[in-house]
């Protein structure tokens, strides 16, 4: 043992005896470069292989570990050439059968030898079998001796099997003792008392004693010690990336009084009290000399762009330039123009550069950023991308966070940064993320939320209905358009495939455009030229269209207030995140305003439960938790949803419980275990973590 080096964290798995350089690569595409990282590589489920089964004593639908003496070897040629061994073991037998074998593996098999297998009994022909075994030979003097631990299941990648892979995690366990793995976590804080040792965890993690089950509690213990250990590292990371950040210097933005009062003036509503306050809690943060690092939440049609153009104010009557990014070419077009609405009148220039500036107008885009001439940039993430200088960046705003990673937007941050300077950052979504899971994912940012909505907003009914009742639904389109009032009619997809969404949504607005001959229909999706999508979006923003069908590409930050009637389609197959963002669509100006989920029955329990939800409620955040408790956060803080790290072993559903002390235990550890906290890091986070090193 002593020969072992210190720690397996940094170890490569090239270390270990018998790697080739093809699995190498392939288990790096699993993320496991290290020893460590094998260690944390949990089994999906285990094989029992803990006790020989007689052979007698068989039932099809077991899984069995069998031992028994070849009896008989024959190649059936019957249907489906298979070569057939039958073992017996006094009880009774069994036979194996093999689709694809070798003349090497024919030879192998001698009557009399003794051979081990496991796998599944089916009812053969014959009597009963196990096609394709996992088998071995075995010698004498190890009959009846069945393996001691659980044989643990991983999951795979192509071209590595789980022989293989248990066989490298068995040298990697070598390194599971308290020397050479020490705990990330201090085994004199609370959390600690009570939990296994690290070690022990994955120990009993790999290699479960005879008479453990999945279920069994002491297996369960061990991944929270594993989890609670790995929300800690990502909460670590946050927080000292935050710590950080606090040491560095930022200009000092301050409102102009006699500008915000005009802008103030100058827009057809007032503030909302939340919106004052939050206004209030940028001001204070861009006065203070260390950039700000703000996340505002608020539900959809709160009014979160008027807020940010508050930020920009300041940034701008300080003389320094506002980057506004946006997550879809649309919004950001949508940004561009309510941005210039608002700052023309105070003489800024605002620059947007979306995929459609090109050539000459990008050029002189950029020019105009790098001279200091344009004070407002809005684009999506090509923003910083590319070669885009700025002449004295001070303030980043990203409008929807959840659609960018947590990594772009940390890597964001190094990237305006001039003489030493950083600019200033706010963040704004419309996901609500329930207080725990943000301390975990944003634990880097101030929170502020806008918690209250534009007065004279009516709730929007929401009604669920099959599809067998869609003519009726149509109907009531023509209805609704002879009211002055505009539709959106939203056509999903689960693929994910652009092509076969805008297929859908043309067949759509086809058949409505023919069902509803008086109704000025327009058809919006993302394989557009973004020319043609800008253009249906004025044109609908200008009433000049009655219904506009459109794929997900709505989902975001689209404001057209006279829209107050929207159909989704298959509702039933998105994620209640999404669809309460696509149903802030309407509902943003005054009147009434309806959402149809249209589904396709039958629809399972959960699927009822989860639009009801829906119907009932369209608080995001009321909505977020409840959806949380019958599904588990996955969606949430899915990579699509926030970019989130994906965890190895935490599980938020599960683990959620946890957080509240890992939040308590990172401050102790910050405080008094500083090397601690680099372990953790390094071993949990490791490669990502270098986009929050600062
Ligand atoms: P979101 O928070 O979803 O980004 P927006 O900023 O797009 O919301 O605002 C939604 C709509 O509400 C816009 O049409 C905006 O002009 C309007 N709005 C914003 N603040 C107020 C307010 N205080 N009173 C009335 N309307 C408002
Ligand atoms: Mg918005």
């Amino acid at each position: 043992m002593t020969d072992l080096p210190s720690t397996p964290d940094s170890l490569p798995i090239a270390s270990l005896k018998g790697v080739g350089l093809q699995t190498l690569r392939r288990l790096e595409k699993l993320g496991l470069a290290t020893v460590t990282d094998l260690l944390f590589h949990l089994p999906l489920r285990y094989e029992d292989r803990t006790r020989i089964a007689a052979l007698g004593s068989l039932k099809a639908g077991d899984q069995a570990l069998v031992e028994g003496r070849v009896e008989l070897i024959e190649v059936l040629p019957k249907g489906r050439r298979s070569l057939v061994l039958r073992i017996g073991d006094g009880t009774g037998f069994l036979n194996l059968r093999f689709f694809h074998f070798t003349a090497e593996q024919r030879r192998q098999f001698e009557r009399g030898r003794l051979l081990r297998a496991f796998g599944e009994i089916r009812e053969g022909y014959y009597g009963l079998e196990i096609t394709h075994p996992d088998y071995r030979l075995i010698a004498e003097d190890e009959a009846g001796r069945p393996e001691a631990t659980l044989t643990p299941v991983y999951p795979l990648t192509e071209g590595i099997h789980q022989k293989a892979l248990r066989r490298l995690v068995t040298q990697a366990l070598a390194y599971a003792d308290p020397e050479h793995l020490p705990d990330g976590l201090p085994i004199s804080l609370p959390a600690a008392s009570g939990r296994l040792r690290l070690w022990e965890a994955l120990k009993l993690l790999h290699q479960p004693p005879a008479g453990c089950s999945e279920a069994s509690p002491e297996l369960a213990a061990a991944r929270r010690r594993l989890a609670f250990e790995e929300l800690l590292a990502h909460h670590l990371s946050l927080s000292r990336f935050r710590a950080r950040m606090q040491t560095r210097r930022a200009p000092i933005l301050h409102i102009d009084p006699t500008a915000a009062e005009r802008f103030r003036q100058s827009l057809p509503f007032s503030l909302t009290a939340a919106q004052q306050r939050v206004i209030g809690e940028i001001e204070a943060d861009l006065a203070a000399p260390r950039p700000m690092m703000r996340l505002v939440q608020g539900d959809v049609g709160s009014g979160k762009t008027v807020v940010a153009a508050f930020a920009a104010l300041a940034a701008l009557t300080s003389n320094h330039q506002v980057a506004v990014m946006a997550p879809t070419e649309l919004l950001a077009e949508q940004h561009a123009r309510s941005f210039r609405q608002w700052l023309d009148p105070l003489g800024v220039q605002v620059a947007l550069l979306s995929g459609r500036a090109k050539g000459e107008s990008r050029k002189s885009a950029l020019a105009a950023l790098s001279d200091g001439f344009a004070g407002v940039a809005v684009g999506t993430h090509a923003l910083f991308q590319e070669q885009v200088a700025f002449h004295r960046l001070g303030l980043v705003v990203i409008d929807e966070q959840h659609r960018f990673g947590v990594h772009q937007r940390l890597a964001l941050r190094e990237k305006g940064a001039r003489d030493g300077l950083y600019p200033h950052q706010l963040i704004m979504t419309a996901t609500p993320i329930p207080r725990t899971l943000a301390m975990l994912g944003y634990a880097d940012l101030d929170l502020s939320v806008i918690d209250e909505r534009p007065p004279g907003r009516t709730p929007v009914n929401t009604v669920v209905v099959p599809t067998a009742r869609r003519a009726e639904i149509v109907a009531r389109i023509a209805d609704w358009v002879g009211k002055g009032r505009q539709v959106y009619w939203v056509c999903t997809l689960i693929e994910e495939s652009e092509l076969l969404q805008a297929e859908a949504a043309e067949k759509t607005a086809q058949i409505l455009a023919e069902a509803l001959p008086g109704v000025r229909t327009a058809l919006i999706h993302g394989r557009q030229k973004p020319a043609d999508k800008e253009a249906t979006m004025l044109a609908f923003k200008a009433g000049g269209i009655d219904l506009l069908v459109a794929t997900t590409v709505i989902e975001v930050g689209v404001d057209v207030p006279n829209a107050s009637l929207m159909v989704i389609e298959n509702a039933e197959r998105l994620g209640l995140a999404q669809l309460h963002q696509l149903r802030g669509r309407v509902g943003r100006g005054p009147g009434e305003a309806h959402c149809v989920l249209l589904y396709q029955p039958p629809l399972t329990q959960t699927a009822r439960e989860r639009l009801g939800i829906l119907r009932d409620s369209d608080d995001g955040f009321v909505i977020a938790e409840k959806d949380l408790d019958i599904r588990g956060p996955g969606e949430l803080l899915g990579t699509r949803q926030t970019g989130q790290v994906q965890f190895r072993v935490a599980d938020l559903t599960r683990d959620r419980d946890l957080l509240d002390a890992v939040h308590g235990t990172a401050e102790l550890m910050l405080r008094d275990y500083p090397e601690r906290v680099e372990l953790l890091i390094k071993r949990w986070v490791g490669n990502s973590a270098q986009y929050v090193q600062a």
